[in-house]
């Protein structure tokens, strides 16, 4: 299909049907937040941040600090303002329809990288490799020694548009003794899809992503009505990850990472996948950066949960990244529908970001 051609149709998402987007370039339904941009703070260092150098003191202390506690460069902390947290033992609470579950967990922070204004973009990979092997090893932790904790869910919020209430460069981590919505139901459809066709949903995409080419003629008149190449989603690849433009993305400049051979647990990742994902994520969010201008975004890893009702996904699930940057308000229309409204194409916006760099 020509990316210059305009589109308004309704895309399903393969991996859940029930989420669908509304791709309609010719006209902007949505309210924009036109060009606002986040001003590049440069600052090394601020003395009035609590993530900063030689301000430890004014965070909760000190749960994992790399390489160490001295000379740190990614430490993690408990978050100061926890949405989830440990202190009550009480596990579920009903009155008629109204269910409430404790809201047992733990929320933490990872600063990053001791330089105040740097951007994941901006990161070295070796460090970024560094940070995602952070993560691992937090989850791993966490896993080993807390049983009520069934999912964890790692993500970063940059800008305000993004929800990042603090400058610093910093990602949150929250275990939950739950498995949230949208990963149930990924992992739902994508082992449904396993029983039926014996295959990994997510391979498939990459498969498609790498091999598939279609035409669609009209019958009756014998014209194209469509040419599909699939590979005009790929971003980014390399020898052991690929970034794809999703074909039914909610935001218009959504890239999700995927590890190229089948993993469907991101803590089981060995240190050259880590090696060569820093690089992928540190050009993609180059990408991203050029052509936004500074990207307000949010990212968060999508990992098989550790729950017995799941021990049989790790054939059928496949862990990933989503990477959402943030460049509309969700409109009445997007609430109300629960249908996501794009007004690029997601094969503009793959070809856009591939010639970027
Ligand atoms: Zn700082
Ligand atoms: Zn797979
Ligand atoms: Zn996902």
């Amino acid at each position: 299909m020509n990316p210059e051609e305009p589109v308004r149709e309704i895309r399903i998402n393969p991996v859940v049907p029930s989420e669908s987007v509304l791709v309609a370039t010719e006209r902007s339904l949505r309210p924009r937040k036109e060009e606002e941009r986040v001003p590049h703070d440069t600052r090394a260092h601020v003395d009035s941040c609590p993530f900063c150098k030689g301000n430890e003191d004014r965070t909760p202390p000190t749960i994992l600090a790399v390489p160490d506690e001295d000379d740190w460069e990614i430490r993690i902390v408990r978050n100061l303002f926890p949405v989830l947290g440990t202190e009550s033992d009480q596990r579920s609470l009903s009155l008629g329809l109204q269910q409430v579950m404790d809201g047992y967990g733990h929320h933490e922070v990872i600063i990053d990288h001791d330089r105040h204004g740097i951007e994941v973009h901006e990161m070295p990979a070796p460090h970024l490799a560094e940070l995602l092997g952070v993560y691992q090893r937090r989850m791993q932790e966490l896993f080993a020694t807390d049983d009520r904790i069934k999912y964890i869910l790692v993500f970063k919020n940059f800008g305000s548009a993004a929800g990042a209430s603090i400058k610093h460069t910093h990602s949150q981590l929250i275990a939950m003794p739950i498995i949230p919505e949208n990963i149930y139901n990924e992992i739902e459809h994508s082992r449904s899809h396993y029983q039926q066709y014996h295959q990994c949903i997510f391979c498939n995409l990459i498969d498609e992503a790498l091999t598939f080419e279609a035409t669609i003629y009209n019958r009756e008149s014998g014209e194209i009505r469509r040419k599909i190449d699939v590979g005009q989603y790929i971003v980014e690849k390399s020898a052991r990850f690929m970034a794809i433009k999703p074909f039914a993305s909610r935001y218009e400049w959504e890239v999700h990472i995927l590890p190229l051979q089948h993993q469907s647990d991101f803590t089981r990742a060995d240190q050259d996948d880590l090696a060569d994902l820093a690089g992928v994520l540190k050009r993609t969010m180059q990408r991203l950066d050029r052509i936004l201008g500074g990207a307000q975004y949010n990212y968060y890893f999508h990992t098989v949960p550790r729950c017995d009702i799941f021990s049989d996904c790790d054939t059928s699930y496949h862990w990933h990244l989503e990477i959402c940057p943030r460049t509309t308000i969700p409109s009445g229309f997007e609430l109300g529908s629960g249908l996501f409204v794009t007004t690029i194409s997601p094969e503009q916006a793959a070809a856009r970001l591939r010639e970027a760099l």
